[in-house]
């Protein structure tokens, strides 16, 4: 016999976990993506000591069945990419099927889901299917993962303090309601509640909920297309600043991203309205054919590659330095330098 062995999916799904799940953050982004791509229009989520002791994600989604209940969290199991063509047309935040099995591999969950016509409660440890059983519940899913990490020490040992780990969750959240306005969010921290945004469509309403009401008064609205991409968001005027560029939030369909370039001409679009090392806020949603943008470059879903990249940089660059310069009412608006 070889010495090659085909390795037991508990260990394998342990190892995967070590790229999805880095920190208490990396699970509320799994389950919050997993609610919003279950179609839910109201997401609730309940942190204690920052997700370290449980994190729990109340949605009000379509739900599964018994039977999916139990193969969502086996390893490549999803409902949203069955075939190769699909990866190419990306429209769901979740597509690997790795998110709840790698999760679930490193902490202890019970989840209770209804379709609307059956209700399923599961519970797992480390893993390993403890108990499955019929439940009522309005549709939806109510998942809860607790001592996160309980049986990776090290990984533990890498987590930093309560208010980090919880700034990194609030901020992600953040950033999702922003990329939602449609869908109500709440966050819960030990009882307390902490964001809450309405649910009814207006942008401009979360940004006062997240932001303020002074700062989303000093948000000014922007759109724009070319061919292939459309842009639309709201950026700062340019007494509004910010020491990082952490306040400037990119979309592309739907997808909370980081892309250094499209930030980069951002900053250049404020360029000269800006004191140095100053940063504007800006929301930036790019929607264009999931062709033109490649998704599928980390597990963590956060980097994307897309072509007509330098069309895409010229479109933001000109849009947003038009529409500052129109606060000023600074003529020749459209010609750039
Ligand atoms: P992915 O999101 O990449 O498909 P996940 O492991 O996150 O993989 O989830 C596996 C599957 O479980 C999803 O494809 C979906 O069908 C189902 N699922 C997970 N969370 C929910 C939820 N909150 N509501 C409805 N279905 C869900
Ligand atoms: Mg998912």
């Amino acid at each position: 016999m070889g010495a090659i062995q085909i390795m037991d999916a508990l260990l394998s799904n342990k190892i995967a976990a070590g790229e999805v799940v880095e920190r208490p953050s990396s699970v509320v982004k799994e389950l919050v993506e997993n609610a919003i791509d279950a179609e839910s229009t109201s997401i609730e989520v309940f942190l204690k000591e920052a997700g370290l002791t449980e994190i729990r994600v109340v949605d009000n989604g379509k739900g599964m069945d018994q039977e999916d209940a139990l193969l969502s969290f086996s390893r490549h199991a999803t409902s949203k990419v069955f075939q190769e063509h699909d990866l190419f047309r990306i429209r769901t935040l979740g597509f690997r099927g790795e998110a709840l099995a790698s999760i679930a591999s490193v902490s202890k969950v019970t989840m209770q889901t209804s379709n609307g016509v059956e209700g399923t409660k599961i519970e797992l440890d480390g893993g390993r299917l403890i108990s499955s059983e019929e439940s009522s519940l309005r549709k939806g899913t109510d998942i809860s993962i607790q001592q996160l990490f309980f049986n990776t020490p090290a990984r533990l040992k890498y987590v930093k303090s309560i208010q980090t780990e919880l700034s990194h969750a609030l901020d992600l959240i953040n950033r999702l309601a922003i990329c939602y306005p449609s869908i109500a969010f709440s966050v819960f921290h030990n009882d307390q509640q902490l964001l809450r945004t309405p649910g009814r469509g207006d942008l401009h309403q979360v940004i006062a909920a997240i932001y303020g009401m002074s700062i989303a008064k000093k948000m000014i609205p922007f759109e724009a297309e070319d061919p292939d991409f459309r842009i639309s968001g709201f950026v700062s005027y340019p007494e509004i600043t910010r020491a990082s560029k952490n306040y400037i939030t990119l979309f592309v369909n739907g997808r909370w991203v980081k892309h250094f370039g499209i930030t980069r001409s951002i900053v250049e679009a404020y360029h000269t309205f800006l004191p140095i090392d100053r940063y504007p806020i800006v929301i930036l949603s790019i929607e264009g054919d999931p062709l033109l943008t490649d998704v599928n470059v980390h597990p963590a879903k956060h980097e994307i590659r897309l072509s007509k990249e330098k069309e895409l940089k010229e479109l933001v660059e000109n849009t947003i330095r038009d529409r500052v310069r129109k606060l000023y009412q600074i003529p020749n608006a459209t010609a750039p330098e």
